[in-house]
């Protein structure tokens, strides 16, 4: 099979032309994949920075922010002469200088549940980085109901938590933990902290996962939800089952159509707190 490889690109590529589970046709599926990435942050700094790296042929990024001074502990898309500019932008820079070869495509936005469907149907794949529940469950429902495969994941503190959601095939992030929890229920990274590491840690398994989905080796990782505590150093992998009841990817899903959380489910507001 003739590849058409430039002799740069067998050079960029060759540690993974040389791996018998990629190949040259493997890194050919990778080159004309295409990744939706949540959030320039903490999580979606090294997704994306490693599906650069391994050639993504179109790398989209979401997010509305700016560089802020507080994001640099972990957010190594951005550098310190980045503070105060577009998110997205100072991503494109890093990425389009880690590969040139790679389209990243800056999406300025929230996601809603009004745009994020046209947005996720570009794309093959979508990592969710986002630092929010209810941007999570919309990342979750949205793909389920549009059948685009998704890496989610979740840090705080010292640990994180890694979940690949195959719709339709395995369980998906509603079949794990139903709805988004109430507001303040649990704190954010904001709130109470997170280890730049582990925001690494955890964000380069997501591209691991995404990787291993592009080359057809997703094996057994749909079925299971992935908690790393790195006090104990430690990574626990927990069997998850598709709920027949979900809500949106169940037998008789109830959601049909995409929810916004803000402002439809704020609890604190009926708890009167
Ligand atoms: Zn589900």
């Amino acid at each position: 099979m003739f590849l058409d490889f430039t002799e740069e690109q067998i050079r960029r590529y060759s540690r993974h032309i040389i791996l018998p589970e990629v190949g040259g046709k493997g890194q050919r599926k990778i080159n004309n994949a295409s990744v939706l990435v949540v959030g320039a942050g903490g999580l979606g700094s090294p997704g994306s920075m490693y599906l650069a790296a391994a050639g993504v042929g179109k790398i989209g990024i979401v997010d509305d922010d700016r560089v802020d001074l507080s994001n640099l502990q972990r957010q190594l898309l951005h550098s310190t002469p980045d503070v105060g500019a577009e998110k997205v932008e100072s991503a494109r820079e890093t990425l389009q200088a880690i590969n040139p070869e790679v389209e990243v495509v800056p999406h300025r936005l929230r996601l809603k549940a009004d745009n994020i469907l046209p947005l996720i149907r570009e794309y093959d794949y979508v990592v969710d980085g986002s630092d929010n529940f209810p941007t999570k469950f919309l990342v979750n429902d949205a793909c389920v109901m549009a059948e685009i495969p998704l890496s989610i994941a979740g840090i705080l503190r010292f640990n994180g938590q890694l979940l690949t959601v195959l719709p339709r095939k395995g369980p998906c992030y509603r079949c794990v933990f139903q709805e988004p929890p109430p507001p303040g229920l649990i704190p954010s990274c904001q709130e109470a902290g997170v280890l730049g590491a582990v925001a690494g840690l955890v964000g380069i398994l997501q591209a691991t996962e995404i990787l291993k989905l592009i080359l057809d080796r997703e094996e057994e990782q749909e079925r299971q939800i992935t908690l790393v505590d790195t006090n104990k150093m430690s990574f626990r992998s927990i069997a998850v089952k598709r709920n027949p009841s979900c809500a949106v990817c169940g037998d008789n899903p109830t959601i049909t159509e995409l929810i916004d959380y803000d402002d439809t489910c704020d609890i604190r507001t009926i708890q009167g707190e």
